[in-house]
């Protein structure tokens, strides 16, 4: 089954995939976690991907395509929860498409609706952890020792793409191309809408109940 989740940069989708993922034993698959490990390896793909990445602009739809399809070709198989993917109304044909030649559809679309102002202080105020990619928020869920990850100790750092001009500059994007696949996924019946304004518990509560219908109770 493939499911997709749909959300502002800042609304969360990192955490509630994380714990949509493990309850409902899905497998995550996020375009950007995806792009920031091949740009940290310097691999060809991470090399091409970076420009886009770092100034807030979508990377071209031939390369993210492509890597996701390399990805559902994974011969595990089964349940996929694509976070990030696809962005706009041409990624979501191409997806569409590749799941068609594997007798498959998207089944489900999750969508974290939260207003672009708060999208916006989440994201300026966020912090990870240069180690092991902890996330931290300034505001919301500050490190016990300022500037240290609580898990490992390392230092936390501001993501690139997180300071205020490239921020903006995304929630751009995402309103211009990536909110108008709500209604496309809403025109075929499979949209889950949850308030993501609410604590990351809430949030993830109110997504599980949404989603228990269809995927059984867990
Ligand atoms: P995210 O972590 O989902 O906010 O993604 C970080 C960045 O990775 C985005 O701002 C884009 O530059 C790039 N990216 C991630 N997913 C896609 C996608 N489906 N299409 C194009 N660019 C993407």
């Amino acid at each position: 089954m493939i499911a997709i989740l749909i959300g502002a940069p800042g609304s969360g989708k990192g955490t509630q995939s994380a714990v949509f993922c493990e309850r409902f034993s899905f497998a995550h698959l996020s375009t950007g976690d995806i792009f920031r490990a091949e740009m940290a390896a310097k691999s060809p793909v991470g090399r091409k991907a970076a420009e886009y990445v770092n100034s807030g602009k979508l990377v071209p739809d031939d390369i993210v395509t492509e890597m996701v399809a390399g990805k559902l070709d994974d011969p595990q198989g089964g349940r996929y929860l694509l976070d990030g993917f696809p962005r706009n109304l041409a990624q979501a044909q191409a997806l569409s498409g590749l799941l068609a030649k594997r007798g498959a559809a998207v089944e489900l679309v999750l969508f974290l609706n939260l207003a672009p102002a708060e999208a916006m202080k989440r994201l300026t105020s966020r912090r990870i952890c240069g180690g092991c990619g902890e996330v931290f928020n300034i505001l919301s869920r500050s490190p016990q020792v300022e500037g240290k990850c609580d898990k490992c100790g390392k230092d936390l750092v501001q993501r690139e793409d997180d300071t205020e001009a490239t921020a903006r500059k995304r929630l751009m994007v995402y309103e211009d191309l990536t909110r108008p696949l709500v209604a496309y996924y809403k025109a075929e019946g499979i949209l889950h809408e949850i308030d993501g304004g609410r604590s990351p518990d809430e949030v993830a509560a109110s997504l599980a109940e949404s989603v228990e219908p269809q995927l059984g109770a867990r």
